[in-house]
């Protein structure tokens, strides 16, 4: 009987390549869908596959056989999803339909980072904790870590103490040099329980200490205390650690009561380091650092009191600017531009001078909320940096397009179901402000030898762990020996039975792994958060 139930699900993967991997996308006509449906429905019944037969006629019945109409690729493969991920299943038998898990719950859960270069002991506890309601990034090289810090922002790091090249104090001296400003708790572990090795950990700024072997459950309490502290914490503060200015909740707060407490109107810009990236690419997240914080210094120091300066995230602040009216925000943001831009940054021998650009907008109506103010800043802003950056651009009333940050969404798999579920769940993943390029590849060759790999943009890979030609694991070595080590990256698919190659993927530099069949709610929060970490 397995042989049939192969055979029908092979025949599946056929059609669904030939709909939706064709060179130009093509309408399909109605009735090859209802015919397609409807040998499903009977076969998959006969052969005891009765999930997949009753979904299929369950979806066989919504389609007319006389209807003469033409399905885009799109809503097809919408419409055929729920078939599509009962048919996941590749190596394992195993059919995923565990939904119970609703997505809001999935998209809260706290970032823990795991670095531990013992990958069984890494596979072991991201699977325990993620049982337990968190969201688990295992890394097992230590440097590697170090620079995901910035783009994952993890709301716990539990760290090895001994590794074997590096010592997990490393990163406490990371954290305390450069994101000292940041609250992170620090979870130690270590095999050496000895008296020197907790004192150190404490003195170098860990927040608990756990000594191996440990008893999970204690570990787990242990790491939801600091989760829940930083929570408390995060709640409180409304001032930006790094860069001293207010933070976005303080925002919230001020805008509410602008608005109420003028009936003049004021004005709101959007202020964003010009080329930031590459300051950190070329001197180092230290250096970003030292920019983000003078930049914010110094506007501040030429705001008036009743004017405020707040760090949105990462490189973007808003000025409010009460009784001001846009024309005049225009012509002293401008100045602010002007004088901060002859500033001279020394980092070592190097000088650099650093722009931004700015969008602005009258802040007029006051039924609309903070939210629409902000995005009609930032199509603002996109003009301003679409029109050569160093600038700043006021918002005529009608909304165009939004600032877009591209990101681009490799995923590589042998398994035509398999590309085509993952090309439907990233595409949900729409948000206002990202603009996502999926593309989807056979096998390895075909992904290095187009060249959309080697743009400046950042990337998320897919990457299935077996395909014929060159596998999952040979194209993360690959990527990771000759691009650049935190523009990708990579999730590896696995099977639940290759703890293998899921060691050795994490070995190679994998920031994370799912394993097949997957839970599609689950794989869609998970990927949307890490895409949405890449912002
Ligand atoms: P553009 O001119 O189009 O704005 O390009 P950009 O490079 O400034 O913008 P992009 O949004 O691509 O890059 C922002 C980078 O800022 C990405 C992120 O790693 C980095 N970043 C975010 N927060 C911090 C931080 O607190 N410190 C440092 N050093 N870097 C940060
Ligand atoms: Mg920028
Ligand atoms: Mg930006």
């Amino acid at each position: 009987m397995e042989k049939y139930q192969k055979n029908l699900i092979e025949n599946i993967r056929k059609q669904i390549s030939s709909w939706f991997e064709t060179e130009k996308p093509q309408d399909i006509s109605n009735l090859e869908v209802y015919r397609f449906l409807h040998s499903i429905t009977g076969t998959a019944g006969t052969i005891g596959l009765n999930e997949i037969s009753d979904v299929a006629r369950y979806l066989f019945h919504q389609v007319k056989e006389e209807d003469d109409v033409l399905w885009a690729q799109k809503s097809l493969r919408d419409y055929l999803m729920p078939l599509l991920s009962l048919c996941n299943v590749e190596e394992t038998n195993e059919i995923s339909t565990d939904q119970t898990m609703t997505k809001s719950v999935l998209s809260s859960k706290p970032l823990v980072l795991l670095i531990d270069d013992d990958t069984t002991l890494l596979m072991f506890l991201k699977e325990e904790l993620e049982k337990h309601n968190m969201m688990v990034i295992a890394i097992s090289e230590l440097d590697r870590a170090i620079l995901s810090l910035y783009d994952l922002r993890p709301e716990c790091i539990v760290i090895d103490v001994y590794m074997k090249s590096k010592l997990g104090f490393d990163v406490l001296t990371h954290l305390k040099e450069t994101m000292h400003h940041q609250l992170i708790p620090v979870v130690m572990m270590s095999v050496d329980n000895s008296k020197e090795t907790r004192i150190k950990s404490f003195q170098m700024g860990a927040d608990d200490f756990v000594s191996k072997p440990f008893d999970l459950d204690e570990l787990i309490v242990r790491i939801n205390r600091q989760l829940e502290r930083k929570e408390l914490i995060d709640q409180l503060v409304l001032i930006d650690e790094l860069t001293r200015v207010h933070n976005r909740k303080y925002l919230l707060n001020i805008f509410e009561q602008l608005k109420n407490d003028t009936k003049d109107s004021f004005s709101l810009a959007i202020l964003d380091i010009d080329h930031f990236k590459k300051v950190n690419d070329t001197y180092g997240h230290p250096a970003g650092d030292e920019v983000l914080k003078s930049f914010a210094q110094f506007i501040k120091g030429k705001l008036k009191t009743y004017e405020s300066i707040i760090r949105l995230g990462g490189e973007e602040f808003v000025l409010l600017l009460p009784k001001t009216n846009s024309l005049n925000a225009k012509i002293y943001v401008e100045e602010l531009l002007k004088a901060f831009s002859q500033r001279i940054f020394n980092f070592g021998d190097e000088q650099l001078k650093v722009t931004f650009s700015g969008g602005i907008v009258e802040v007029i109506n006051n039924d609309k909320p903070l939210s629409e103010w902000l995005k009609k800043a930032d199509s603002a802003l996109y003009e301003a940096k679409s029109s050569g950056r160093n600038c700043v651009k006021i918002n005529n009333s009608e909304q165009k397009e939004l600032y877009k940050k591209l990101i681009r969404v490799g995923i590589v798999d042998d398994d035509p179901i398999i590309r085509t579920m993952l090309t439907e769940i990233v595409d949900k993943i729409q948000e206002e402000t990202i603009q996502l390029d999926i593309k989807s590849f056979k096998d390895g060759l075909e992904f290095f030898n187009s060249d959309w790999y080697v743009s400046d943009d950042p990337y998320v890979i897919i990457l299935d762990g077996i395909m014929p030609k060159m596998d999952g694991l040979e194209i993360l070595q690959k990527l990771r020996s000759e691009r650049k080590i935190d523009q990708y990256l990579v999730v590896m698919l696995t099977s639940r039975k290759s703890e293998n190659d899921i060691s050795r993927a994490l070995q190679l530099g994998a920031d994370d792994y799912m394993t097949k069949p997957f839970n599609l709610l689950e794989l869609e929060a998970r990927l949307k958060r890490l895409i949405q970490r890449l912002k």
